[in-house]
């Protein structure tokens, strides 16, 4: 039987991963089910807006954090990360005696999914470290234990995430897409938002239909046709995220007016995602999106990007 490939480790024994942050082209919301979940069409695309996960073997569990938001994140057993690898190790009978640092870049509490992120990459870093090499689909399995958006950081690119958004089918996508992110001053909890959401539905007349892909947007990804997917890009929380956080209206607003073909609250917010019509359109939009003062700061970048790597 051949060795699995021995993973390049870095000084002191260090494996390093980078993984993307999110931007959800089509976010569906179904009703509010009975164990509190929503029923989810989810389309994810990974963005090109990293996080760097290192773990090094250590003598009792660290987690370090740096990067200018780094005072937002949780240094203790609460951080995903810090959870993925206490779960690697006790489903191998494993001390997760592990130093994790995490060079955090994808926006707190953004609607990027940037604890998920974290999850992933300290999952991929810790397997690699200790020399597991668990299976891809084991490795998915237990990225949907942390949590929905999970099992998408793991695999990148694009993909339908259905049920709680966790139950992942990989999409095509015909090209790269360009995209500029504005950044919030302050994060928005995501549950607050679904609760605000709900709250919206049950004071609007009608139900509220079950959450399918849209099958016009998924056209739009597999031609890699940035102007068929502009008018397709949908976000059921956005009434909420703006509800919460009405400034975002402006943002959204100044984006359009810079040129923008598009402009959607990313996720649960306040992070304001921007689709360019290419490179230099994006570069233009993220600096007037920075000179308006309308978000903390603007970043320009294009989607698919890879999932979870070991550099
Ligand atoms: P999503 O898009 O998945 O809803 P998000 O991008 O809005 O998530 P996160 O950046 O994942 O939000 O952070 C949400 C909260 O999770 C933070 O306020 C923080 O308290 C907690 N958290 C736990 N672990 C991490 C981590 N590694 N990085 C960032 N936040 C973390």
């Amino acid at each position: 039987m051949s060795q699995p490939a021995a993973t390049p480790t870095g000084p002191a024994g260090t494996v390093t991963v980078r993984v993307p942050a999110k931007v959800n082209v089509q976010l569906s919301v179904g009703p509010l089910r009975p164990d509190g979940f929503h029923d989810l069409a989810n389309v994810f695309l990974a963005v090109g807006l990293y996080d760097s996960v290192s773990a090094t073997r250590a003598e009792a569990p660290l987690l370090t954090v740096s990067g200018p938001d780094a005072a937002q994140v949780p240094q203790d057993r609460t951080n995903l990360a810090a959870r993925a690898a206490e779960l690697l190790a006790r489903r191998n009978g494993l001390a997760p005696d592990v130093h994790l640092h995490i060079a955090k870049d994808i926006p707190v509490a953004g609607g990027m999914a940037g604890g998920s992120a974290d999850a992933a990459g300290a999952l991929l870093a810790c397997d690699r470290l200790w020399g597991l090499h668990t299976p891809r689909e084991e490795l998915l399995a237990l990225c949907a234990e942390l949590g929905s958006d999970v099992p998408f950081s793991l695999a990148g690119g694009a993909a339908l995430g259905e049920g709680r958004g966790e139950v992942l089918t990989p999409l095509e996508v015909g090209g790269d897409f360009h995209w500029v992110f504005a950044v919030a001053e302050g994060g928005l909890s995501t549950p607050d938002v679904y609760r605000e959401c709900d709250r919206l539905r049950e004071a609007a007349e009608g139900g509220v239909p079950e959450p399918v892909a849209h099958e016009p947007l998924l056209a739009a990804l597999r031609a890699g046709d940035t102007q068929a997917l502009a008018p397709t890009l949908r976000n059921d929380l956005q009434p909420a995220a703006l509800s919460l956080r009405p400034a975002l209206a402006e943002t959204l607003d100044t984006g359009l007016a810079a040129g923008a073909l598009a402009a959607l609250v990313s996720g649960s917010g306040p992070t304001c995602a921007f689709l360019a019509a290419d490179a230099d359109s994006a570069i233009r939009v993220a600096h007037a999106l920075t000179a308006s003062g309308t978000c903390r700061a603007a970043r320009a970048t294009s989607g698919p990007a890879p999932g979870a790597t070991v550099v």
